[in-house]
């Protein structure tokens, strides 16, 4: 049955009775483009552009490397979006040029955006990178910034892409409590919202997303998660401005639904996950999700919600 169903599953996402939720890839480069077009990804919802800074910790990429890895991302999607993050150095992901190396907690210090608009030229030059790489292809282009805060944040991220003359929708990623707490406040300044989900989880809890011993507080399931993304979801719909989830909360089919059903607006994942989202939303009709998603959001715990949900979409 699993395999009929995945095997009927194409085309754009969305819930049984349509309402759409287009379903993106999450990439690091240009070799993960066939897989994405392969699962027949609506577009990219995460380009995680950090991998072709690692190459080398000691300098950035040269514009023209950072052009050619990009144009080959943004070709494969003609007429599809693609939303591409800007640098996301530090804490997991440390770079020898931009990350101090004296932070006692590496996670709650100059990671993200914060070291991007402490090194200017470094944000400058990715988002010309990426004005150039776009120049003439059909293609949506969306960035955003990791680790947005707050507003001033945020304006900081689209005053830099306004300066850089970049032709593309500007957004923030929600990923600390503060973002979704004030997300109408953020929204005044930039278009989207995309919510990643694993630092999200990682700062509302105190629960290091390396550390496997406080894995349960990591469960993308957790009410107070749910909460966080409701809160945000509402706020993007109350702006009239879209609130996509690009954490590994997406590519959990039933979660998908819940996701849905709280009012996200599209959902990006590694592209093995994409058929079998795919699949599960079109089970199931808006109305359907938004009664799962109350029912696990009353629920106490992770595994409360998750059955809660479960027994709502399977008309127990
Ligand atoms: C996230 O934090 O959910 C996210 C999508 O970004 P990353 O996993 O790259 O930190
Ligand atoms: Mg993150």
């Amino acid at each position: 049955e699993r395999k009929a169903a995945l095997a009927a599953s194409s085309g754009p996402g969305a819930t049984s009775d349509g309402h759409k939720v287009p379903l993106l890839a999450n990439v690091g480069g240009p070799a993960d483009v066939p897989a994405a077009v392969e699962a027949g990804a609506e577009g990219v919802g995460l380009f995680r552009t950090e991998f072709l800074f690692l190459d080398d910790s000691k300098k950035a990429p040269s514009e023209e490397k950072q052009i050619e890895s990009y144009r080959k991302v943004l070709e494969a999607f003609p007429e599809g979006r693609v939303v591409v993050r800007v640098l996301d150095a530090g804490a997991d992901k440390p770079l020898d040029f931009l990350t101090p190396g004296d932070e006692p907690n590496p996670a709650l210090g100059v990671r993200g955006l914060r070291s991007l608009l402490d090194h200017p030229d470094v944000l400058r030059t990715q988002l010309t990178a990426l004005a150039k790489a776009a120049e003439g292809l059909p293609v949506y282009l969306e960035v955003m910034a990791p680790m947005v805060a707050d507003r001033i944040d945020a304006k900081a991220f689209a005053d830099a892409c306004r300066e850089a003359g970049l032709k593309a929708k500007f957004g923030a990623m929600v990923e600390i409590p503060s973002a979704a707490l004030r997300a109408r406040s953020i929204l005044q300044e930039v278009e989207f919202l995309s919510l990643g989900t694993n630092d999200l989880a990682q700062y509302a809890f105190a629960a290091d997303r390396q550390v496997g011993a406080v894995s349960r507080l990591q469960d993308p399931w957790q009410p107070a998660l749910l909460d966080l993304i409701a809160m945000s979801a509402d706020a993007a719909k109350a702006e009239g401005k879209s609130c996509g989830v690009c954490g590994e909360a997406a590519s959990d089919p039933l979660l998908a639904c819940v996701l849905t059903g709280l009012g996200v607006t599209s959902l990006s994942m590694g592209a093995a996950s994409i058929p079998y989202v795919r699949a599960t939303l079109a089970k199931y009709t808006l109305a359907q999700c938004e009664r799962a998603a109350a029912a696990a959001r009353a629920a106490d715990s992770a595994e409360e919600a998750r059955v809660a949900a479960q027994a709502v979409l399977s008309g127990e």
